[in-house]
C-alpha cells in the first residue's frame, strides 16, 4: 500500500451534490473514450424529471402534503428501471443522481434496461402503515401513465420494501383493470417476486468482493468487514459475508455504531432490528460496544468496508484516514470523486457502487422476465444467473481498469457509457 498522502495536498473544497459528483465520474470516463459534445448531449443529462404533489389524509383527518419525484434519466437500452426511496432528505438533485447511476448500472452488468429513480420527501417512520399505504398508492396512481411493464419500471430502495411494491403494484392493476406484475420489481413472491431478489444486492457484492480477494490472493475466511448501514443491503451484506467465513467487526445504523473485537453475529442483529426497529440497545449484547462517533466505523483497521447507507459519506476529509484495503459500495454514491482520488493514492481497492450493487438491479431484471412469460424459474437458477452476470461484469471492469490505468470505477464507466453511447448512436435522433 502507498504512503497515505495529506489532505492539505488536495487542497480546496469539495461538492456534497450528488448530481455533480455523478456527472463528474461521467466526464473522467468520457475524457477517456474521447467522447464527443455531440455524444455526450445525447447520454449525460436525465431525459426527463416529473415533481408531483401529494396530498394526504392523515389518520387524525387533517391534510398533509408531500412533495414526490421520478427522474427518468435513459430509455436508451429499455425501459426505465430503479427503485423509489422515502426519506427526508430526498431533492430534486438527488432523484437525478440516482437515475443517472441506474443506467450506468445496468448498462455494466448489460441488462436491457435504461434508468431511472424516484423518491418522496417524508420520514417514513413518522407515518403510520394505513398512512404509508395512501402515500405509496397516491404516489404511484399520480404517475399512473410515467410507469408501465415497457416504460418505467420501479423497485424498492432506502426505506422501501416488497410489501409497498404490492401496493405499488396493486394500484397499477387496478387502474389498467389486468394483473400487471412487471410494472414493479421487489414485490413479494406471492405477487411474482423473483427468488433471491431480497438478498440481491448483498449477494452481488459477495461476489465482488470474492473476486476482487482472488485478484488480490486474500483468503475470504481471513477478511474483517466493517458495514455502514443495516437496511436490506447492510444487513445482508454482514450476514452472506459473515456466512462466508468473515469476521464483522463493526456494523451501524441512524442510531450509532457497533463494534465487537471478537466478530459480531449479524443474524443476532437482525433479530435485534426486528424486534426494535434500530440498533439502539444493542450495545447490552455480550461483547459490542458503541463507538462515540458513528462516522469512526468508515476508519476502523479492517479488510472490507461496506458503505451501505446514503451518499457522500467518505469525502476528502475523512478518506485520508481509510485504513480498509478494500472498499465495496452497497450504497448509490457513498465516495466522492475527491475521496476517490485520495483512496486511489493511498492503494484502497474501491468497487464502485455501479457494480458493486448492481445484484438488486440485476435480479429485477430477472423478476421481469418471469413476469412477462408467467413462468418462474427456482433459486438456484437465479442465484447462478446472478453469480455469472456479476462475475463477467467483474472480469470486463477489472481487466478495462488494468488496461486502461484507471481505477474501478472510471473503468466500469468506461464499459457502461461504451455500451449506452453505442445503442444511442444506433438509434441516431428523432427530431
Ligand atoms: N434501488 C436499487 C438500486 O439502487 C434497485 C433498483 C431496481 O431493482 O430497479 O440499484
Amino acid at each position: 500500500m502507498k504512503k497515505r498522502i495529506l489532505l492539505k495536498a488536495l487542497g480546496d473544497r469539495e461538492s456534497f451534490n450528488a448530481l455533480d459528483n455523478a456527472f463528474e465520474q461521467f466526464n473522467r470516463a468520457a475524457k477517456i473514450l474521447e467522447l464527443t459534445e455531440d455524444q455526450i448531449a445525447m447520454i449525460m443529462e436525465p431525459r426527463r424529471i416529473i415533481e408531483v404533489q401529494l396530498p394526504i389524509r392523515m389518520d387524525d383527518g387533517h391534510v398533509k402534503l408531500f412533495k414526490g419525484f421520478r427522474a427518468q434519466h435513459s430509455m436508451i437500452r429499455g425501459p426505465a428501471k430503479g427503485g423509489v426511496r422515502f426519506h427526508q432528505d430526498v431533492s430534486v438533485d438527488e432523484v437525478k443522481a440516482l437515475a443517472f447511476w441506474m443506467t450506468y448500472k445496468c448498462a455494466v452488468v448489460n441488462i436491457p434496461m435504461g434508468g431511472a429513480k424516484g423518491g418522496i420527501i417524508v420520514d417514513p417512520n413518522e407515518l403510520s402503515d394505513s398512512e404509508l399505504e395512501r402515500l405509496a398508492r397516491r404516489y404511484f396512481s399520480e404517475l399512473i401513465d410515467v410507469f408501465g411493464p415497457d416504460t418505467d419500471v420501479p423497485a424498492p430502495d432506502v426505506n422501501t420494501n416488497p410489501q409497498i411494491m404490492a401496493w405499488f403494484m396493486d394500484t397499477y392493476s387496478m387502474h389498467k383493470r389486468q394483473y400487471l406484475p412487471a410494472v414493479v420489481t421487489g414485490k413479494p413472491k406471492a405477487l411474482g417476486g423473483s427468488q433471491g431478489r431480497g438478498t440481491a444486492t448483498a449477494m452481488g457484492m459477495v461476489h465482488c468482493v470474492r473476486n476482487a480477494a482472488e485478484h488480490f490472493d486474500l483468503d475470504m475466511k481471513n477478511l474483517t468487514v466493517a458495514v455502514q448501514g443495516y437496511g436490506n443491503a447492510g444487513s445482508w451484506a454482514a450476514k452472506l459475508l459473515h456466512d462466508d467465513g468473515c469476521t464483522i467487526r463493526a456494523i451501524s445504523d441512524i442510531s450509532g455504531a457497533y463494534i465487537s473485537k471478537d466478530g459480531i453475529d449479524p443474524q443476532l442483529a437482525i433479530d435485534f432490528v426486528r424486534r426494535n426497529k434500530k440498533l439502539a440497545g444493542f450495545e447490552k449484547e455480550k461483547g459490542i460496544k458503541k463507538l462515540t462517533d458513528p462516522m469512526a466505523l468508515l476508519e476502523l483497521p479492517v479488510d472490507v468496508l461496506i458503505p451501505a447507507a446514503l451518499e457522500n459519506q467518505i469525502s476528502n476529509s475523512n478518506s485520508p484516514r481509510v485504513q480498509a484495503k478494500i472498499i465495496a459500495e452497497c450504497a448509490n454514491g457513498p465516495v466522492t470523486p475527491k475521496a476517490d482520488d485520495i483512496l486511489t493514492e493511498n492503494g484502497v481497492f474501491v468497487i464502485p457502487d455501479i457494480l458493486c450493487n448492481a445484484g438488486g438491479v440485476t435480479v429485477s431484471y430477472l423478476e421481469w422476465v418471469q413476469n412477462r412469460m408467467g413462468y418462474y424459474w427456482s433459486k438456484e437458477r437465479i442465484a447462478d444467473n446472478l453469480k455469472e452476470i456479476m462475475d463477467n461484469a467483474f472480469a470486463t471492469v477489472l481487466q478495462t481498469s488494468l488496461e486502461k490505468k484507471v481505477t474501478m470505477r472510471t473503468a466500469a464507466f468506461i464499459v457502461a457509457i461504451d455500451r449506452v453511447a453505442e445503442a444511442a448512436e444506433l438509434r441516431g435522433l428523432y427530431s
